[in-house]
């Protein structure tokens, strides 16, 4: 076994993987589905913390997806009578179906507990009306259903995601991106991709409620095999750069800390209103606006270092995707090690999980290594020479343990396809 095989997980294969989740589906609402979609999580390679401030942003889709199995409903059971709906006094009782009536179930549950179900109608969706993970389809459901002439029926949905949840590869856009291409096929919608990833962010600024940007739904569904995807959040202009990693005898590997975190913490708000306070004084509408030579010493300290992380790192981008183009795939490695001394010092994101991982896996031999996604845990990535990726991913782990730390789970990405029908 090569050391690049090494660290790649085994199980991978989109077409046996719908066919499991068919044959689930069956077992679990006695009929086929009427198709499978798969959409797959994202690594950042730069560009953070910029997507908010209508700025550059460099991620992949991994090879990694949450797949989703639905049927719509067609042959409509009883519609549930007057106050029939699901909610207290109801308990775990399985009504007969309405034809406004959804059923999810995913092979994930947030204890680990096998098989998790959730129920609603969507009549009925007002944002904190779906629990827990529900609030991701539902948001999509509520949102698309509110479109000029759509009327979205009542469907069942089984997914089963191989993106980790909570490492900061955006397992939850996964799962709505997943949702919002079933749909826009089934319902033959033709909504472009664009527009899926417009309506998948409102999903979750007005239905999940979390404040978050358009690159991790963009990556999802605009991103291709072997390339990374030059978003600019402003025009929402996108283009594919190659990304040929193997070719140069390089892994992407992540490296996730295992640390908790979540998007709706303090942190991120904190750091939003720190952004617009910053544009604001220098009297831009957003950091994009500000001019290259504004004097930013009429801000306070810490707010001059959260906007200069944002403008520098526009600039690392501009320049990885330059040396992208020029076929330099090793030249991005001390860009993305840049990016990480930005996001550690001056806007303050990181944390001591990270900063070890990054600072081993360089240690170790990586050309380049930064944390990844929205900070405060979560995942770093490394770019390492393929003949070193399991002596990283070895020396990273050993430093973990000598510091007292959970085990990471390391692992090598690739640049995959966008979000797509599987069957
Ligand atoms: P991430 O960085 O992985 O996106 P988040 O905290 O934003 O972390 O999202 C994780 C949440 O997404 C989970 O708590 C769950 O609600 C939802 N989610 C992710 N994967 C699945 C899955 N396979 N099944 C059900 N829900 C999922
Ligand atoms: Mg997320």
């Amino acid at each position: 076994m090569t050391p690049r095989q090494a660290v790649r997980r085994p199980g991978h294969d989109d077409a046996a993987r719908a066919e499991e989740l068919s044959r689930r589906f069956a077992e679990l609402y006695g009929h086929a589905p009427d198709g499978v979609w798969r959409a797959p999580g994202r690594v950042n390679l730069i560009g953070e913390h910029t997507d908010y401030n209508e700025g550059l942003v460099l991620p992949f889709a991994i090879d990694r997806s949450a797949m989703a199995a639905v049927r719509l409903r067609r042959d409509p059971g009883p519609a549930p009578e007057h106050g029939q709906e699901h909610g207290p006094g109801h308990g775990e009782e399985r009504e007969p179906a309405g034809h406004d009536v959804v059923d999810l179930a995913s092979t994930w549950a947030p204890d680990g507990s096998g098989l998790s179900r959730a129920r609603f109608r969507i009549p009925q969706l007002r944002p904190g009306t779906v629990p827990g993970w529900g609030a991701y389809p539902a948001g999509v459901v509520h949102v698309l259903d509110g479109l000029d002439g759509v009327e979205v029926p009542g469907f069942e949905l089984l997914l089963d995601s191989t993106v980790p949840v909570g490492a900061g590869l955006s397992s939850s856009h996964a799962v709505e991106v997943a949702t919002v291409v079933a749909l826009n096929d089934l319902l033959g919608l033709g909504l472009d991709r664009p527009e899926m990833a417009r309506l998948t962010q409102r999903a979750e600024n007005e239905f999940v409620g979390a404040p978050t940007g358009i690159m991790d739904q963009s990556a999802s569904l605009r991103a291709r095999a072997g390339a990374a995807l030059f978003l600019d959040c402003r025009s929402l202009e996108a283009e594919l750069v190659p990304l040929p990693v193997a070719e140069h005898g390089l892994t992407v590997l992540v490296i996730d800390t295992k640390v908790a975190h979540s998007h709706a913490d303090g942190g991120y708000g904190a750091r939003r209103a720190s952004c617009e306070r910053g544009a604001a004084a220098l009297g831009a509408a957003t950091l994009r606006d500000v001019p290259d030579g504004a004097d930013l010493g009429v801000l306070d300290e810490e707010t001059a270092r959260r906007v200069r992380h944002v403008r520098s790192e526009n600039r690392r981008v501009l320049e990885t995707v330059t040396r992208l183009r020029a076929g330099d795939v090793r030249g991005i490695g001390t860009l993305l090690t840049a990016s990480h001394t930005s996001l550690r010092d001056d806007f303050e994101v990181s944390c001591p999980e990270l900063d070890l991982a990054v600072d081993t896996a360089l240690a170790a031999g990586a050309v380049g290594a930064r944390m990844t996604g929205g900070g405060f845990g979560g995942s770093a990535i490394a770019l390492v020479p393929a003949a070193r990726a399991d002596r990283v991913r070895d020396v990273v782990t050993e430093a973990f343990a000598a510091a007292g730390l959970r085990a990471p789970d390391v692992f090598a990405v690739a640049p995959g396809e966008g979000a797509g029908r599987v069957r």
